[in-house]
């Protein structure tokens, strides 16, 4: 980067930083984008004097307010909820609710920066938000978990609708809680309208969904492999998490041949030295989806080992998919990949890799795809379930299956067109966010100042 772009990023950086203390990973995902960003709108002088960068890291609004509940005991509990709407340039707000003790601001703050640029590569006219709330679904009775999400859709019935802002499922926020969250939004709004996606079929949803995330992950890295004559075929992959992007990955390697080692949640990870068996990934639907369950109890069950509080980027692997949750692979995680052996990432989660290790991918120019495109596969079914909701329709699987596939080609062709560096080396990052940001950029010129 020349001195002068590496002036103006900084400037642009330290306002970011005096403006929004302390939120580290929101910090670090407007890092990650504006490294590739201003190199990029140097010789395009328009975005810097209409302030396009500025403005998509300033969120448009966020919504916080108190969710109280009753819990089994009589206790009255509060949580706090969250709603950040980041930008709606290409299309109505959208993007998923999390639900775990760690959320605050600042993560969701990166979220729906993070998902702006995504909903932009899926093609579709979708603008970017996050929300969730601090409130632990782990442990709670089903009653519990239906009284909390009654009393948050509640307060977020107020900002949301099918052509406002439409949120969906992520860490936490499974089929039963988007139900509840649907539920009480029809009772409040008194309509049935696609104001959540993520839904069951039987009242809107889209077939694929639950698959699409980890499928998508899978056909990115698979598209990857393609570009070098190569294949899963064979591979030895390891995969992080045990929730719905890491039980769909899974599927989906093993539907293409390759072999996948670990699977983990977070109090450690569990090694299958044979690779996971089709039997093994049903046991592990059912342990997390149905009785929510802890992965240490897979291991026992079938006598692997299990590996407490450990991360599984030592296991030597071909292919690694880090599909649990942001930071989950630090600078010595990334050397030990690629030490053992890896020569390609897809993020399933969202930035799981920090800054730090994904510059050391790229110093070891291996295959690295970033979860803005990599992860796109799910946002992408959520946009194909708002339009079945608007056209009042059901599309039948094989139909949504052909489209998540050729919406991750057609993602993986953005990166390539913005991404082949001089030396012929891919940089999907580089790709992903320039080939992101550019739809919506151009969409905000041509508002003006507003
Ligand atoms: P789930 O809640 O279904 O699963 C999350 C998994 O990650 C669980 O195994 C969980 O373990 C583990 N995990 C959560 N927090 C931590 C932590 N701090 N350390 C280690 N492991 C942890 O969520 P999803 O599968 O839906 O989401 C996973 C990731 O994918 C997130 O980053 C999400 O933002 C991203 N994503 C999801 C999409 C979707 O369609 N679902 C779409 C795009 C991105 P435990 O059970 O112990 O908490």
């Amino acid at each position: 980067m020349d001195s002068s772009v590496a002036g103006k990023l900084e400037v642009f950086m330290k306002k970011i930083k005096r403006n929004s203390l302390g939120q580290t990973e929101f910090h670090n995902a407007v890092q990650e984008v504006a490294e590739q960003i201003f190199p990029y709108i140097e010789d395009k002088p328009i975005y810097h004097k209409m302030r396009i960068m500025e403005r998509l890291a300033e969120p448009d609004r966020v919504f916080m307010f108190r969710v109280c509940w009753e819990d089994d005991q009589g206790n009255i509990r509060v949580n706090r909820g969250y709603r950040v709407q980041n930008s709606n340039a290409i299309g109505p707000y959208k993007g998923g609710m999390r639900f775990h003790p760690s959320v605050n601001l600042s993560i969701l703050k990166f979220l729906a920066f993070e998902q702006t640029f995504k909903n932009s590569l899926t093609g579709l006219p979708m603008g970017g938000a996050k929300g969730g709330s601090d409130f632990d679904p782990k442990g709670k009775s089903d009653r519990e978990v239906m009284r909390f999400c009654q009393a948050f859709m509640s307060e977020l019935f107020n900002y949301i609708g099918p052509n406002l802002d439409i949120p969906a499922g992520d860490i936490g926020v499974g089929a039963r809680e988007i139900g509840y969250l649907f539920g009480q939004y029809k009772r409040l709004k008194r309509e049935f309208t696609g104001a959540l996606t993520g839904k069951a079929l039987q009242y809107g949803g889209s077939h694929i969904r639950v698959e699409a995330t980890g499928y998508g992950t899978v056909y990115f890295m698979e598209d990857m492999l393609k570009e070098k004559k190569d294949s899963l075929e064979g591979k030895t992959c390891v995969i992080s998490g045990s929730g719905n992007v890491s039980q769909y990955a899974c599927e989906k390697a093993l539907q293409l041949g390759a072999k996948v080692v670990t699977t983990s949640d977070s109090a450690g990870f569990v090694h299958i030295p044979n690779g996971i068996s089709r039997d093994e990934l049903a046991y592990i639907k059912e342990l997390k989806n149905v009785r929510r369950g802890r992965i240490a109890e897979f291991a026992k069950e079938f006598g692997y080992q299990f590996h407490k509080n450990k991360k599984p980027w030592g296991i030597p692997c071909d292919l690694a998919f880090p599909c649990a949750t942001q930071n989950e692979i630090s600078k010595k995680d990334a050397e030990m990949l690629v030490k053992y052996g890896c020569i390609g990432v897809s993020e399933g989660a969202n930035m799981p890799a920090t800054l730090e290790g994904v510059q050391v991918f790229q110093d070891a120019k291996i295959m690295f795809a970033p979860s803005k495109a990599a992860n796109a596969g799910g946002v992408a079914v959520s946009g194909l379930e708002m339009s079945q909701n608007a056209a009042r329709l059901t599309w039948k699987e094989e139909v949504l299956q052909k489209n998540l596939r050729t919406i991750m080609s057609d993602i993986h062709g953005k990166c390539m067109e913005y991404g082949v560096e001089s030396n012929n080396y891919i940089n999907y990052l580089k790709g992903a966010n320039i080939g992101g940001f550019k739809k919506v950029a151009d969409a905000m010129l041509a508002y003006g100042v507003v």
